[in-house]
């Protein structure tokens, strides 16, 4: 991306598209040291659903962050992102968020998934996190990056941190779950954050020199 980032108006803003929270405080913490004023949907009223139609994380994640930057006028940060299960043919995996209907919680998800992996011997209860996080601008320049974090599928839910399907995640190098890691321990391992870093490397170059923060 060429280009100060942010729009017209306010270059130096960067919109985090998307409504999960958990997504929104990890990433606000893995943009932190860049110079760019971190704005959410929140400040972003005027935004309306997000479309999540595409069959690939990509897709997704492209359409996320390109609607926020069309509806704002300033550059706009999306992560898709989910779970593959190999013992269940990479199941959920684009559809991790919505495969048990828009009333399920991230409990009654976990419980569907602990109820196919009764008998599945540790050796097979491998799984990884992937996400892809797209970097749009208002004039339709479009970047994407991708992390992964491999893994095992716990016997049974552990820990209070993170989010989504983290109770069941077995991080291989950590031997705990994901949520019983800190937020720093998940920022420095998670899929996310991997994504994240690349999305950083090209948002610092595309902000230009530090203090350029306009109007700061
Ligand atoms: P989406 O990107 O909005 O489609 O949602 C991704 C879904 O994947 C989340 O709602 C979670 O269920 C799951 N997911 C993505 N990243 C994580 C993570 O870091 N921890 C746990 N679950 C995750």
């Amino acid at each position: 991306m060429g280009g100060r980032v942010g729009g017209e108006g306010r270059p130096g803003v960067v919109v985090l598209a998307t409504r999960n929270a958990g997504k929104v405080r990890e990433l606000r913490t893995l943009l932190a040291d860049l110079p760019l004023l971190i704005e959410t949907l929140d400040d972003h009223p005027e935004v309306g659903r997000l479309p999540e139609t595409g069959e690939t994380f990509e897709e997704n994640a492209a359409s996320k962050a390109a609607t926020v930057a069309r509806a704002t006028g300033l550059t706009a940060l999306a992560d898709d992102s989910g779970i593959e299960i190999d013992a269940l043919g990479g199941a959920p995996g684009v559809h991790s968020a919505t495969f048990l209907g828009p009333g399920a919680s991230d409990a009654d998800r976990c419980r569907w998934v602990l109820e196919r992996m009764v008998g599945v011997e540790e050796g097979m209860r491998t799984a990884r996190f992937r996400s892809v996080v797209a970097v749009a601008s208002p004039d339709g320049r479009l970047s994407t990056f991708e992390g992964t974090c491999e893994g095992l599928i716990a016997m049974e839910p552990l820990g209070e941190g993170g989010f989504g399907y983290d109770p069941i995640f077995l991080v291989r190098t950590h031997g705990r779950t994901m949520a019983e890691l800190s937020l720093d321990e998940k920022n420095e391992i998670s899929h996310r954050a991997r994504a994240a870093r690349s999305a950083v490397a090209h948002l610092r170059k595309a902000a230009g020199p530090p203090g350029g923060l306009p109007g700061a």
